[in-house]
């Protein structure tokens, strides 16, 4: 049950493992009810069956021009981009609703600027890894102001997010220990437990009381405890209750983790986080966020203690084994956390286009669950309409992303727009008119 549970929500093209393995031939029928999952466990005495057998799958989703994945950009990540599009060839203008870049940063010139310095000064790569001869002044000035900006007493930078999750449990956890995930926790936070050898335990989405049953009843059963939760929600865009959750684990005895990946830059006064948000900063044991949403460039961030980092940064594998970040994309953070700090009007645009687009989503009759942040589920729970929306909307300008099981649980697929500080009213505009529009056709609202 813990398997398929967290195989519920793994990200498109990690692995399933909890469907059925399939036989070596299907009707197109089959192909079309298939999800990804399906092509994990393949039966089949050639390792390269299962590819044979998705290519198929491939090759039908693109005759119905359901296969939305990879569209080339041929222009930086903007409210609009210019796509190569994939089922006429031309360069089209689209309006971009579906990028991470959520203050539109990854273009602010001070940003730029930061990144062609540093560059200059510092050349293109960093040579090695963090821990031998790659750490340069620029790294380290980055984790003292991430430390700073999370109110921890040091953070550590991987070149990855996915890698500092991976780094951050499967280096504090150890078999043994319990490990206890919110159901809609991201692929990397389930990959890093599962690295570390830990038990895990799932809870059902923020059902604290599930959460608190789980640890009772781990009482004496297991040596160390970690609740991990994200603060903003990739799937739901939801904000996870710290004040509760910080207080069941104190009576629990276990620590807890946070993934700010969609919180930094976005929610608290000064958008440094869910803790901000909720008035307990300094209280979270864990702090882990990415480089690569509202601060516009690649990467993550582990904050904690000092003693903590220490220790990560001999015990973190993907921190000890793979090059440091290029110099560019550090300069580049450090500039965006000086807009971040120094011009709120960002964040205070971004907030006023997550109120314009939910609240007349809402009227519209689109199911967003309890969306709070700059992600905006439109959930549907029919796979044929999650992919027909997301192609009649492409069709339209926009450019959307459908999202089906394995990555959220079947009853639960959906169409998922992000919002950015940059998008104009009129970007929203014709966006609500072609969701309205799609959305009946579709008999969805
Ligand atoms: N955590 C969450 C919640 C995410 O959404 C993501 C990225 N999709 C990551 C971690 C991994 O971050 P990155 O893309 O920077 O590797």
């Amino acid at each position: 049950m813990h398997e398929q549970a967290l195989a519920e929500n793994e990200s498109v093209g990690t692995r399933p493992g909890s469907s059925e393995a399939i036989g070596t031939h299907q009707t197109e029928e089959e192909r079309i009810g298939a999800s990804l999952a399906d092509y994990y466990q393949w039966e089949d005495d050639d390792v390269f069956g299962k590819a044979r057998a998705f290519s198929t799958y491939l090759a039908s989703m693109r005759a119905r021009q359901h296969d939305l994945y990879r569209r080339t950009l041929v222009s930086g990540s903007g409210h609009r981009v210019h796509i190569r599009d994939p089922f006429t060839g031309q360069v089209r203008e689209m309006i971009m609703m579906a990028s991470n870049n959520y203050l539109g940063l990854t273009s602010h010139p001070r940003v730029v600027e930061a990144a062609v310095r540093a560059i200059r000064e510092y050349g293109a790569g960093a040579g090695s890894v963090p821990l031998l001869a790659g750490t340069l002044a620029i790294h380290r000035e980055l984790e003292e102001r991430l430390a700073a900006f999370k109110g921890c007493e040091d953070a550590m930078i991987f070149a990855a997010g996915y890698a500092g999750n991976l780094g951050a449990l499967a280096g504090l956890l150890r078999p043994g220990d319990l490990v206890v995930n919110d159901i809609l926790n991201h692929a990397s936070i389930v990959d890093g437990c599962r690295m570390s050898g830990a038990t895990s335990k799932v809870f059902p989405h923020l059902d604290l009381r599930a959460l608190e049953r789980i640890l009772q009843r781990a009482q004496g059963q297991f040596r160390a405890k970690m609740v991990v939760v994200d603060g903003v929600f990739s799937m739901d865009g939801d904000i996870a209750p710290l004040p509760e959750l910080i207080a069941i684990c104190r009576r629990h005895g276990a620590r807890l983790m946070i993934d700010e990946a969609h919180a930094t830059g976005v929610i608290g006064a000064h958008g440094r986080g869910t803790p901000e948000y909720w008035g307990v900063e300094g209280q979270v044991d864990v702090v882990f966020g990415t480089l690569s949403k509202a601060l516009g460039g690649v990467g993550g961030f582990v904050a904690s203690t000092r003693e903590v980092i220490d220790y990560l940064r001999i015990f973190a594998r993907p921190y000890m084994f793979s090059t440091a970040l290029p110099p560019a994309v550090a300069a580049s953070v450090l500039a965006a956390l000086d807009v971040i700090e120094t011009e709120p009007e960002w964040r205070e645009r971004l907030w006023d286009n997550i109120r314009y687009l939910t609240t007349h989503l809402r009227s519209l009759g689109f199911n967003l669950g309890n969306a709070q942040t700059a992600i905006v589920p439109l959930i549907i729970g029919d796979d044929y309409k999650v992919n027909e929306m997301a192609r009649r909307l492409h069709e339209r300008g926009i450019f959307v992303n459908p999202v089906f099981y394995p990555a959220v649980s079947r009853k639960l697929s959906r169409v998922r727009l992000s919002l950015m500080a940059t998008h104009t009213r009129e970007d929203l505009d014709l966006t609500l008119d072609a969701c309205e529009k799609v959305g009946r056709e579709l008999g969805i609202i």
